[in-house]
């Protein structure tokens, strides 16, 4: 029976990865391109990685599968909470081939808590509460005895190298860190496929992102953002890289002759510009949006409340016994309810007709809609199609001041790129940003802009800006990597046209399961060589429903105050 192994390298890109590999830096990778097919995968709109690995994994589009964002808007009130696996309305394909028993291992995989039993085993990803100093603990692993046996023979499983306990001139440790933390998990995937039988394993590797987060600007001497010092520093991205290709090596050797490999990523990666988006400051200029008050103006009570909030973070983070956090947080959602007014507490809702969530990465716009918003001004119908033509109008007229580029580069309203239940929830435009030049545009809310312009340089001579780009100085790209190898992919072959939709569907096919008819990726028969589907030709499952209904279980205060930090620490949050 055919072995299929999944490789994710969270963010890689191909431009990134190319000129090592040309150079001879990365022989497993260097051999995998020449053996297997590969191409750019696109990821979903906009690229960000809760959403786009559960696409992979569901064969279906965020309006269906319901993860959206980090972060889900509670319906009816200006409040968000984190996203979590019990939002997942579709099935994941790991399920389906557990049921088909087949023996699956799932290592390190996003938006995969609360961990649901199957046959084979699981490790948690990143997302996952309790896991403090950055090990996994028992009770998050299936089956639980995993724990004991990893801490015998690889030292425990290191979920996340923690950056948060490093500051600013900590990068050095952070860089070890991230090694350990990597080289552990190619440990705990060597010893797990060759201590247990096994079908389909997916392995995720979160690293290869963070690390690009949080040291694009010591790796790119072009970057606006560059640091020459300390000169070490410059190869850490590449060291994550060399080290994700020595287990790509150990994988290749674990193989059997008939096996598949496919290697993903969520999205690709590029640098980040010097300038930051503050797009409810653009709205306002515009006349969608109207302030109560100067937003940004630093009023002793506005930077007393961002102080508390440093304040209350910090001590979550490092000061205060667990106990007292968990009746803090658990209690009194302290952070949850200082966060939210920063972001909207500003807002005058009678004179509002768009506005934006203001998340850090592609901040999309939502309309202030009557019946779905708490102060609704915006008739739906006529009123809400023109008013959502007209801001589409102007975001493709906006200007960069400091060179009079554009700005944006298309406008989606929601129908054009989700659709299903979910669909509802998403954002009513989404914006589809123009680089600054090579570098990717940084955003903010609105709150937090130093002179209150849409558009803004930062500042690098304050150490506050410095802090803010400390792990921001790579950002998501939509263009991700796919990499086919096995006997049903022609060797050396460049191709086109992936989605990450279309990963779900050829997984279960290359396990020799069917394929749920109707999921929004389709089995990308085009690039796999025509004697093999002559061979293998692809069952299709016309009967069985993908949808799932699950109610959501949000985190609990603590846990979700644990996994905003290390969201802050990956560089997601502020
Ligand atoms: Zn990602």
């Amino acid at each position: 029976m055919t072995k299929v192994m999944v490789v994710g390298l969270d963010g890689a890109d191909w431009e990134l990865i190319m000129p090592w590999v040309r150079a001879g830096k990365l022989p497993h990778l260097q051999r995998l391109l020449a053996e297997g097919c590969y191409g750019p995968l696109a990821s979903i709109s906009p690229p960000l990685t809760f959403p786009a690995w559960v696409s992979f994994s569901t064969g279906v589009n965020p309006g269906r599968h319901g993860v959206l964002d980090f972060f889900a808007r509670i319906p009816g009130q200006f409040r968000v909470r984190l996203y979590n696996a019990m939002d997942i309305q579709e099935e994941r394909f790991w399920h389906r081939l557990s049921r088909e028993n087949k023996t699956v291992g799932i290592v390190g995989m996003p938006v995969n808590y609360p961990i649901e039993p199957l046959n084979g085993i699981v490790l948690p990803g990143f997302d996952t509460p309790g896991i403090g100093g950055g090990k996994a603990p028992a009770d998050h692993m299936y089956p639980q005895s995993l724990y004991r046996e990893l801490e015998e023979h690889c030292g425990g499983y290191w979920v996340v190298p923690n950056l948060v306990a490093f500051g600013p001139h900590q990068m050095s440790q952070a860089a070890e860190r991230i090694k350990f933390v990597t080289v552990n998990k190619g440990q705990v995937v060597d010893y797990l496929l060759t201590s247990r039988n096994w079908d389909c394993f997916v392995f995720v590797l979160g690293e290869t992102d963070s690390v690009c987060h949080h040291f694009w600007r010591f790796h790119d001497p072009a970057s606006p953002l560059y640091e020459s010092d300390p000169p070490e520093l410059r190869d850490t991205i590449f060291a994550i890289y060399r080290q994700a290709d020595e287990i790509l090596g150990r994988l290749l050797e674990l193989l059997p002759p008939d096996g598949h490999l496919v290697m993903v990523s969520d999205h690709g990666m590029g640098g980040t510009s010097d300038k930051v988006i503050h797009l409810n400051l653009w709205l306002a200029q515009e006349g969608f949006l109207t302030y109560k008050e100067q937003v940004w103006k630093k009023t002793w009570w506005r930077q007393a409340q961002r102080r508390l909030l440093h304040a209350a973070r910090d001590l979550g983070r490092r000061y205060v016994p667990h106990a007292l956090k968990k009746f803090l947080f658990r209690k009194t959602d302290l952070i949850d309810r200082l966060e939210s007014h920063l972001r909207y507490a500003a807002i005058d809702w009678d004179h509002t007709l768009a506005y934006s969530d203001e998340g850090f990465h592609f901040p999309s716009i939502r309309i202030n809609l009557e019946g779905v918003e708490p102060r609704g001004r915006v008739r739906p119908g006529k009123e809400y199609e023109q008013l959502r033509e007209k801001i589409a109008a102007k975001l493709l007229e906006w200007e960069d001041p400091y060179n009079g580029a554009r700005v944006v580069h298309r406008v989606y309203r929601r129908e054009e790129l989700y659709s299903g239940p979910q669909a509802c929830h998403t954002p009513d435009l989404v914006i589809d940003w123009h680089q600054d030049g090579a570098y990717g545009y940084l955003w903010r809310p609105s709150a937090m802009a130093q002179e209150g312009r849409p558009i803004e340089r930062l500042d690098l001579s304050k150490s506050s800006e410095r802090r803010f780009v400390l792990n921001r100085s790579g950002r998501h790209r939509h263009e991700g990597i796919f990499l086919g190898y096995g006997p049903a992919f022609p060797p050396g072959r460049e191709v086109n046209g992936l989605s990450i939709m279309d990963m779900a569907p050829l997984i279960l096919y290359l396990n020799q399961v069917s394929i749920p008819a109707g999921l929004d990726g389709r089995l990308p028969t085009d690039i796999m060589k025509g004697e093999y589907l002559q061979e293998h030709p692809p069952q299709y499952d016309s009967h069985s429903e993908t949808g799932r209904t699950q109610e959501a279980k949000p985190y609990k205060s603590d846990e979700a105050q644990e996994i905003e930090d290390r969201l802050r620490s990956l560089g997601y949050l502020e």
